[in-house]
């Protein structure tokens, strides 16, 4: 396994790292993902076993983005 620097975020890492907090299983399925402050993404999931609901948040660590680079494009 592969040890990522992720020590200083307290939030679990997405998909994989999450258990089902009554069943213990770690399948989810998304039922919605949604944009929130500062580039992070906010998803509901349901467990795929017995169906208990969760709110999971994901945001890209160790970069602040700036979308002016989506424009870029020229060099296409
Ligand atoms: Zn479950």
């Amino acid at each position: 396994m592969t040890a990522i620097a992720n020590a200083t975020n307290p939030e679990p890492p997405e998909d994989r790292g999450i258990l089902c907090p009554k069943c213990g299983c770690g399948h989810f399925r998304v039922i919605y993902t949604r944009k929130a402050a500062r580039g992070r993404l906010v998803r509901r999931r349901e467990c795929r076993h017995c169906g208990r609901r969760v709110t999971t948040t994901e945001q890209l660590l160790g970069a602040v983005s700036t979308p002016s680079d989506d424009r870029d494009r020229s060099a296409e």
